[in-house]
């Protein structure tokens, strides 16, 4: 039971085991971490801006300050509020521990940073989100890590250089934007064999539709800024896995100080309510959108891993509960045709976001391959007719009615 001079508020030591850990993905995303009750009753999660938290006894401080205790001392280490979303994360990727970030990129900057050392090696692919690429290209060589980035789809070549020495493994499943799928399983066993320590960007799929740690991988990072969130109001970031790295990756991010703030918490866990009814029915409206476009006579290309025409259609069949909501597909007309075709959408943002309630679209030459030049995006598959399309949760019949006009305009 709680002391009840600790008032019902989270910072009291947890007192019972959480319903939500007997619980389904749907209802874990709608309960956990909220069982305990907050002030005065309230039922849903305040945001609890205090910076500080207060003790009138030196023990008690110390033994908080110290980890002796549940409770919290300072806003950039931990938050009440930041408390309920993390634990919802951790609770859905079926993880040890959990830690957050101001964003998507400060927790995988994080992870990296915290994990790695002058000397040591990183195998990864080469088609990773564009900040990550960043990182292994611009920022992390400086330091002498030697970064190995293979070509995304070849296994084989992807295990060799696992098998020459890796001291971090980093993967990310189905990739943007031209949406390849890795084989989870098989990597994260190399990487063990290897002593690697194996991270997954699991932001595409979401926890409701492929959980890594289940599949061998150490860590999963996420940009909790799209799908989690789900209403592109919020940014933020997440890493979930094993307790000791977790530990870390939570040193480090309370040093450095990319802390996710309780307001974008607040928002994010509101958001992550829905998360499962979200995902099913955009992925209902991908896998339509990607039929329809897959028989169309200006498009030339397909990319979705719920078509049976996907290289990798099997093996997402096997590794994901469900396909997601991204898709991209090419114009024949090349750059031309993708300025004439957006703009003529009502029913889509075109912008550099993805995975919220809305349809949005966007070129990867103005979005996530911004930096890159036309070669270095052709180098990686991606014609410049190519536009990524991250499915909302509208009426079907509304966004193929949308892009059938969008066509006839062209
Ligand atoms: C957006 C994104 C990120 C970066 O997240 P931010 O919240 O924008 O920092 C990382 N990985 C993937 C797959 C993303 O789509």
């Amino acid at each position: 039971m709680p002391d009840p001079r600790d008032g019902d508020d989270r910072t009291a030591a947890p007192q019972e085991r959480d319903p939500a850990i007997d619980a389904r993905p749907g209802t874990r995303a709608v309960w956990a971490g909220e069982h305990g009750g907050f002030m005065d009753r309230a039922t849903q999660v305040p945001v609890v801006g205090s910076v500080a938290f207060g003790y009138d006894d030196l023990d008690t401080w110390y033994e908080v300050a110290t980890g002796g205790r549940d409770g919290h001392i300072y806003g950039r280490n931990t938050n009440p509020t930041v408390a309920v979303f993390e634990e919802k994360l951790r609770l859905l990727e079926d993880a040890e521990a959990a830690t957050s970030a101001a964003t998507g990129m400060g927790a995988i900057s994080a992870t990296l940073w915290a994990l790695l050392r002058p000397g040591d090696r990183v195998v990864s692919v080469k088609d990773t989100y564009g900040g990550t690429s960043k990182l292994f290209t611009e920022f992390l060589p400086a330091y002498d890590i030697e970064v190995e980035l293979v070509d995304t789809t070849d296994h084989d070549a992807i295990e060799a250089e696992v098998a020459r020495g890796c001291d971090l493994l980093y993967l990310e499943t189905p990739t943007n934007p031209t949406l390849k799928v890795l084989d989870l399983e098989r990597l994260s066993a190399a990487g063990r064999a290897a002593g690697a320590v194996v991270v997954v960007d699991n932001t595409f799929a979401t926890p409701i539709n492929q959980q890594p740690l289940h599949l061998g991988a150490d860590l999963v990072v996420h940009s909790a800024t799209k799908y989690l969130g789900g209403h592109a109001d919020a940014l933020g970031g997440l890493v979930a896995g094993r307790g000791e790295l977790i530990e870390r990756i939570y040193h480090y991010r309370e040093i450095n100080g990319a802390t996710l703030h309780p307001e974008a918490a607040y928002l994010l866990v509101r958001g992550l309510k829905t998360l499962q009814l979200r995902v099913e029915r955009q992925q209902v409206n991908a896998q339509g959108v990607a039929e329809y476009l897959a028989g169309h006579e200006r498009v030339t290309v397909v990319n979705y891993p719920g078509l049976a025409s996907h290289p990798q259609h099997a093996l997402a069949a096997r590794q994901m509960r469900g396909f997601g909501g991204m898709l991209s597909f090419g114009l024949d007309g090349g750059l031309e045709a993708v300025a004439r075709f957006f703009p003529r959408l009502r029913f889509a943002h075109a912008a550099a976001n993805l995975g919220s309630v809305e349809t949005i679209v966007a070129p990867p030459a103005t979005s996530s391959h911004v930096e890159c030049t036309r070669e270095e995006r052709a180098a990686l598959g991606i014609p410049e007719g190519l536009l990524r399309y991250s499915a909302g949760i509208e009426d079907l019949d509304d966004l193929l009615g949308d892009l059938a006009q969008a066509f006839d305009g062209l």
